[in-house]
């Protein structure tokens, strides 16, 4: 091996990791587009996260979310465990800090299922890690339909979460990407097309510099 191709077969490759927000009204398919994308990207992971909200029929501790109590999360919270914390239809969620940090650490990606209050606290903590996506429902009629065949939720719950619906719709844009979920397959493909795209952005090539200066040594 010539010394050029010894170099260049030491340069490891190095990304900086980045943070995918995914919001969107509850209903409108963003759960379902999170495990798919998961279950297609080694290199993305789940941020989990804490809430005081029972756990619904299925929900598994420690993969859909945390179950906390009250005081619980308020003790998490005041010691400074959350990257961010927001109420959210009159229950709390947060996102803990440690597992974040420690894949970015890494390079590896993060993937966040989060509000709009929680998505505007970290992107104002990490401007430049950040990308965010807001999924839209392709009408109001068809989220409430998907609301109501989810059939989990009391009644009084489906009409309070259509009402929030609005609230959370009035903060599409303050997200850089929006995917209207028509198709569940052709908005996985939007997703991972963005997630191609952000992963080549310059400034997240952390060995790029490296690289091109030593193709540019000659000169
Ligand atoms: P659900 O109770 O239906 O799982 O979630 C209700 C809403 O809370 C969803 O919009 C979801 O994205 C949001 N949410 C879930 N976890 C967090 C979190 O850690 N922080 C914030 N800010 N919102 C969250």
């Amino acid at each position: 091996m010539n010394k050029d191709r010894e170099s260049n077969a030491a340069l490891t490759e190095s990304r900086r990791g980045l943070m995918m927000i995914l919001s969107s009204p509850s209903g409108a398919g963003k759960t379902t587009l999170a495990d798919r994308l998961l279950r297609r990207d080694d290199k993305l992971e789940l941020s989990v996260s804490a809430t005081t909200r029972a756990p619904r029929p299925g929900e598994v501790e420690g993969e859909d979310y945390y179950f906390k109590t009250i005081p619980e999360f308020e003790r998490m919270r005041s010691e400074g465990e959350f990257l961010e914390s927001a109420l959210v239809f009159g229950n709390y969620y947060g996102t803990p800090k440690g597992p974040v940090d420690a894949a970015m650490a890494e390079g590896r990606d993060v993937l966040f299922d989060i509000d709009w209050q929680g998505a505007q606290q970290i992107a104002q903590r990490a401007p430049n890690d950040v990308v965010k996506v807001f999924i839209l429902p392709p009408s109001r009629e068809e989220l409430e339909r998907r609301l109501r065949s989810r059939n989990q939720d009391p009644e009084e719950v489906v009409r309070n979460r259509m009402a929030k619906a609005d609230a959370e719709i009035s903060h599409w844009a303050e997200y850089e990407y929006v995917v209207v979920n028509e198709d569940i397959d052709a908005s996985l493909e939007r997703l991972r097309a963005i997630l191609t795209a952000e992963r080549q952005k310059r400034d997240r090539q952390t060995s790029l510099a490296e690289r091109v200066r030593r193709m540019l040594r000659d000169f």
